[in-house]
């Protein structure tokens, strides 16, 4: 903490930094939040497309989910949340099939009927049941699904995703997908589940719509001008903040191909294509997120995946043995750093939902106030 300044610094003007600037503007702070882009929401931003009319969410698709009463008490405050399910479907070998892995699934791809407790025996004897602590992602599929099921839903998605062959991934990342013995297609588990009526720019505006809070766009902030604040949230990437001292934390970026059809283009929000040998991983069709919005026109986006390179947007950390323990090393110095909070996605390098950012913002804020009390 820098004594003598009053105003608190955060960069970034995503979830994270937002939640963030509220909380402490609504204890009396002044808040001045630096964001590089020109548009508030970070990679939840949301826009309408010029052409069509669509809400489109620019860097793909994001759909609210969560089991935190708090944090969808909180989101609720700042927008109405639409009731909305993530029904996924998957390209495979000329079908489509229903994701995420369920009875649907594994009859259609087996051409089987069987009840829930057949198919729990028949992918049992499907799985490799002597990889008894799976820690790859590759050793995650056999396990719990068999080689089958792995080769075509998740092998080529993961390859093109990741850049990586699943055996080089953590089993973490498949931990994020269930598999279901009953017909229930809800991608996620959680209780919560909505869109924003008007979009996720709309809801991190209304939070940061606070006399105290005060936003520049297009404005980066250099580390050392942070002795100008009492204290500085930092929402960036981490190496970023250390001039990449110890080396780049690897991620993925995305592009994504914009296009335009008349009517509906493919008669659902998101479809995977899980083969390798098509470049594209999905295909996001954004006016099925907003189903009680009628449109003629229907904007898509095909999304393809690769390394991040400099002045690319960082989408997934990798987190690889390597990017871990280099990891560990930026921790050690932002440990050192009393006046600066590492926060958020990029701040912390983790694969974050929107509901887990907006619960670690809501907690960080509690800790600084703690401490400022305490001095
Ligand atoms: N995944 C896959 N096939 C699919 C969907 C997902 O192999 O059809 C894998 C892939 O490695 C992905 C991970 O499961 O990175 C998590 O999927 P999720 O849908 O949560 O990814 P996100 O929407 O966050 O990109």
């Amino acid at each position: 903490m820098n004594e003598g300044n009053d105003t608190i610094a955060i960069v970034g003007a995503g979830f994270s930094g937002a939640v963030i600037g509220r909380e402490l503007a609504e204890a009396g702070y002044n808040v001045e939040i630096f964001e590089s882009r020109s548009h508030i929401a970070g990679n939840c931003h949301t826009e309408r497309d010029s052409e069509t009319g669509v809400m489109v969410h620019k860097y793909g698709p994001h759909i609210f989910h969560t089991a935190n009463e708090e944090v969808w008490s909180y989101i609720n405050k700042y927008t109405e949340m639409v009731p909305y399910k993530n029904r996924v479907k998957a390209v495979y070998d000329g079908d489509v099939y229903s994701l995420p892995i369920n009875l649907h699934t594994i009859n259609q791809f087996f051409g089987k009927t069987l009840s829930p407790k057949e198919a729990k025996t028949w992918i049992e004897s499907k799985a490799d049941l002597s990889i008894e602590a799976p820690e790859t992602f590759e050793e995650q599929a056999l396990r719990f699904v068999g080689k089958e099921l792995y080769e075509a839903f998740f092998k080529g998605y993961t390859q093109k995703q990741w850049g990586l062959h699943p055996s080089e991934l953590p089993a973490s990342i498949l931990k994020r997908l269930p598999v279901r013995f009953n017909y229930d297609d809800n991608y996620f588990n959680h209780p919560y589940q909505g869109m924003p009526k008007n979009g996720y720019t709309e809801i991190v505006a209304k939070i940061l719509d606070h006399k105290n809070i005060k936003v520049h766009l297009e404005t980066s902030f250099a580390p050392e001008a942070r002795k100008n604040y009492r204290h500085t949230f930092w929402s960036g990437p981490l190496d970023a903040f250390f001039n990449y001292q110890h080396g780049r934390l690897g991620y993925r970026t995305l592009d994504f191909k914009r296009s335009v059809e008349e009517g509906d283009a493919q008669g659902n929000a998101v479809i995977n294509y899980t083969e390798e040998k098509v470049p594209f991983t999905r295909i996001t069709e954004h006016k099925h997120f907003a189903p009680w919005e009628e449109h003629d026109k229907s904007v898509i986006y095909h999304e393809y995946s690769r390394l991040c390179e400099e002045g690319d947007i960082p989408y997934y950390p990798i987190r690889l043995t390597g990017e871990i323990e280099m990891l560990k090393t930026y921790e050690e110095s932002a440990a050192a750093i009393q006046d600066v909070s590492f926060v958020g996605r990029l701040g912390t390098y983790r694969y974050l939902d929107m509901d887990i950012t907006i619960a670690e913002a809501l907690e960080a804020a509690k800790v600084f106030l703690n401490n400022s009390k305490k001095n």
